[in-house]
């Protein structure tokens, strides 16, 4: 089954959460505080890319909202996530806890609360400085934290930042904070997402080289997350000459991952 509606698409076969009802809570255009070369949304134009103190606050319509949640959860028991993303950075949606508060409650009286979808979360982790920011993405089942590149110059080619975006290594002392911050909503639980890629756009290189798999492997260590979800391009990147890490690739990162990440709790897998 296939629909696209106000605010819920799919679902879709997501490698990572199995099958997935796509939430979007940022409208018909992308509105992002990265310009990722591997975006798979397309090449974001001048006017998508936004700060990280952008705000998106359309008109609230939790009617619609709560009637198509409501309707996926009744008509897709089957689905394993519900998924809030796609189309951008999420957490610059200003209704974006009006919307969970809603998820919740429909999953608690149509799912079976031990048994309903997850309700999840992708962010790229740049907004994660600001503590209300934190606040609603630690009431998530599970937040998904994108973290691509540990190291600064490989962060500015592959996520292309907007200006205010701090710096890389301010980007994972705050998914650490919110990895505390969590600890008070367990089992809710925080995976850090990493896409890695091979290029031959001499403009892009790849972020699978030994800086930055030792890097992340560092961050790993500092954030202690309890998912780590390694990834590759599956669709048409934004940008030329990007390319998928092969099952060779996969099969030296889990070897490099196991020797190199020292917090062994951490589940480490790499799709
Ligand atoms: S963070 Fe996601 S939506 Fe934004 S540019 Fe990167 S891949 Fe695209």
């Amino acid at each position: 089954m296939w629909y696209t509606a106000k605010f819920t698409f799919g679902p879709v076969h997501s490698r990572r959460l199995g099958l997935s009802l796509g939430i979007n809570m940022l409208g018909e255009k992308k509105k992002c505080t990265f310009n990722c070369a591997y975006c798979e949304i397309g090449k974001s134009k001048p006017s998508e890319v936004v700060p990280i103190t952008f705000r998106y606050k359309p008109p609230v319509d939790a009617e619609t909202f709560r009637k198509e949640i409501e309707s996926a959860f009744k008509n897709l028991p089957e689905i394993d996530s519900a998924t809030f993303g796609y189309m951008g950075e999420t957490t610059l949606a200003s209704h974006l806890e009006t919307y969970l508060t809603i998820a919740r409650k429909v999953k608690e009286n149509v799912a079976r609360p031990d048994k309903g979808p997850l309700i999840s979360i992708f962010t790229n982790s740049t907004t994660l400085g600001d503590p209300a920011v934190r606040k609603v993405l630690a009431g998530f089942d599970l937040v998904m934290a994108k973290l691509d590149c540990a190291v600064q110059d490989c962060f500015n080619k592959v996520n292309r930042p907007d200006h205010s975006v701090p710096p890389v290594t301010a980007i994972i002392k705050n998914i650490a904070l919110l990895r505390e911050e969590m600890k008070s909503h367990a089992p809710n639980r925080l995976a850090i997402q990493t896409l890695l890629f091979k290029s031959m756009n001499p403009a892009i290189p790849s972020n699978m080289t030994g800086e930055n798999l030792k890097a992340l492997s560092e961050a790993y260590d500092f954030i202690k997350p309890d998912i780590v979800q390694v990834y590759t391009v599956a669709r048409d990147p934004a940008e030329t000459g990007i390319y998928a890490i092969s099952a060779k690739d996969k099969d030296e990162l889990r070897q490099y991952f196991q020797a190199h990440v020292k917090a062994k709790e951490i589940d480490i897998r790499i799709y």
